[in-house]
């Protein structure tokens, strides 16, 4: 069957301002555009009514059941009234069957009218599933009657470094631990739950497929990898990372059109908040150069078994001696001919790496929302003289190295004209890019990324894969418009008209 797609503005992403007014598809394949598609015959049409057309938008590294579980969960932290608190959690109670779990998170008493916590009474009266709400500060806990129980909680339990008031079914400390670490919550119908809302969400926001990385984190891979495989389907096109700790498990499995399986993922070294991420010269606030997850020997043992398997590797590195370290191991172990690791988040650089990276077969994965965050601790951190090499968005780029962007969600929100307003404003002016740039990131240079030929951009041969927005993210005001329609393999799989 074949579909012509008119009345809206199709920016190509073929050139900078390259835009055509018609795109007929056949199936799952763009076959022509502009007169060319309008001169032939088509069996269905589809009217655009003034919309902008991009092609879909893939976010380069993310968690999508993670992402899932975030929206899983009841978010209370902007509540203020504690009748409206315990009305959302009723809500949440009844929809819930007797085994599941609600989560309310972010809790504030500070904030509310009525700082009394809930009763374990009143608790109970919402319904017949087991129940927590966790304080905004991790440190304490309220539970209902089924929670305790299930943790074996009564008034004689005592843990060492922990509070338990299991009359009100409050856990502080090392008590919440008892019903936290224990919670059986991992199961297929839970990753559904996670992954069906976090797929809706992206949909609704334009994005038509993610590299993401979720496999060794939801009991057995092929767990997760079913459910992915069976919800993925038609809708999304998803390409998964296969943590080291399960990939001689995960590298087994059928990858379907769907559902693609990519590089060994690896933790090179931790993070900048809590003086972990492994730095060359010490952290400014501390005497601590960071810390390396894996020996140069165990790296490397890792990366030969990515080789063997004839996979690419892609790596977690935050700071400049992690990034050192992975280039020695991937100088001494090069892919084979075409093949490009993944270097994800690259957030702390010097000119001698910036050469380096350049001269390598690599790709970098960027989250440019990281590059607004916190920057007062990041400056107390590493100090004011390596800012200008945090985040080098831009300066990558310049240096001729493909950059993919993405939100690495639930960290960041996965909204693409969030990481796009997040890259053409960088704090740095001099690593901001410009709006094609930052649309570069999420279709071309996405596509690159996992060696996908026929994807991120909009051209005969192409895949009908769409992100339809309702202004032109080249010139609007990106708070002012959002995803109106998102299609897969040509066909409308998100239309805001419709609400789904
Ligand atoms: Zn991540």
């Amino acid at each position: 069957m074949t579909t012509l797609w008119f009345g809206g503005t199709f920016y190509t992403m073929q050139a900078p301002g390259h835009t055509t007014d018609a795109v007929l598809t056949d199936g799952h394949k763009i076959i022509a555009l502009g007169e060319d598609a309008k001169a032939q015959h088509a069996t269905e049409h589809i009217d655009l009514a003034g919309a902008y057309v991009y092609p879909g938008f893939v976010d380069s590294h993310l968690h999508t059941i993670g992402y899932g579980e975030k929206l899983l969960h009841l978010d209370v932290s902007a509540f203020t009234k504690r009748s409206a608190l315990l009305e959302a959690l009723a809500e949440r109670m009844q929809q819930a069957q007797p085994d599941d779990w609600v989560i309310a998170i972010g809790y504030n008493e500070a904030q509310f009218d009525d700082s009394a916590y809930p009763t374990l009474a009143e608790l109970d009266a919402l319904g017949d599933a087991h129940l927590i709400i966790k304080r905004q500060c991790h440190h304490l806990i309220i539970a209902n009657s089924k929670a305790l129980a299930f943790a074996g909680i009564t008034e004689a339990t005592t843990v060492a470094g922990g509070v338990v008031e299991a009359d009100k079914g409050v856990l502080k400390d090392a008590a919440l631990y008892l019903i936290v670490n224990h919670m059986p919550h991992i199961t297929p119908a839970y990753i559904e739950r996670a992954l069906t809302l976090a797929l809706d969400s992206l949909l609704a926001m334009g994005v038509t497929g993610g590299h993401s990385e979720d496999l060794s984190y939801y009991g057995p891979p092929s767990q997760p990898f079913e459910v992915f495989t069976r919800l993925a389907q038609g809708r999304f096109k998803a390409h998964l990372l296969q943590h080291h700790a399960t990939f001689a498990v995960s590298n087994t499995f059928q990858a379907t059109r769907y559902v693609a399986l990519g590089a060994m993922k690896i933790f090179v070294d931790g993070a900048f908040g809590g003086h972990t991420a492994a730095l060359s010269e010490p952290y400014a606030d501390k005497a601590s150069t960071g810390m390396l997850v894996h020996t140069t020997a165990e790296l490397t043992a890792l990366v030969r078994e990515a080789r063997v398997a004839g996979r690419e590797v892609a790596v977690h590195v935050i700071g400049d001696r992690a990034i050192a370290t992975i280039l020695d191991v991937f100088e001494a172990l090069p892919p084979q001919k075409g093949q490009r690791d993944r270097i994800i988040h690259c957030s702390l650089i010097n000119e001698a790496l910036l050469a380096r990276l350049a001269r390598m077969p690599i790709i970098v994965d960027m989250q440019p929302q990281f590059a607004h965050e916190s920057r007062a601790l990041l400056t107390e951190r590493l100090g004011e003289a390596r800012m200008p090499y945090v985040h080098p968005l831009g300066s990558l780029l310049r240096a001729g190295i493909c950059v993919a962007g993405g939100s690495d969600a639930p960290i960041e929100h996965p909204d693409p004209l969030r990481m796009i307003e997040a890259a053409i404003t960088h704090p740095n002016p001099s690593e901001r890019l410009t709006r094609y740039e930052a649309v570069q990131l999420v279709t071309t240079n996405a596509a690159h990324a996992i060696h996908e030929r026929e994807r991120g951009k909009i051209a005969p041969g192409f895949d009908a894969d769409f992100s339809v927005f309702t202004g032109d993210i080249f010139s609007a005001d990106l708070t002012r418009i959002h995803a109106c329609k998102t299609v897969v393999d040509g066909r409308i799989v998100y239309d805001k008209a419709l609400g789904r």
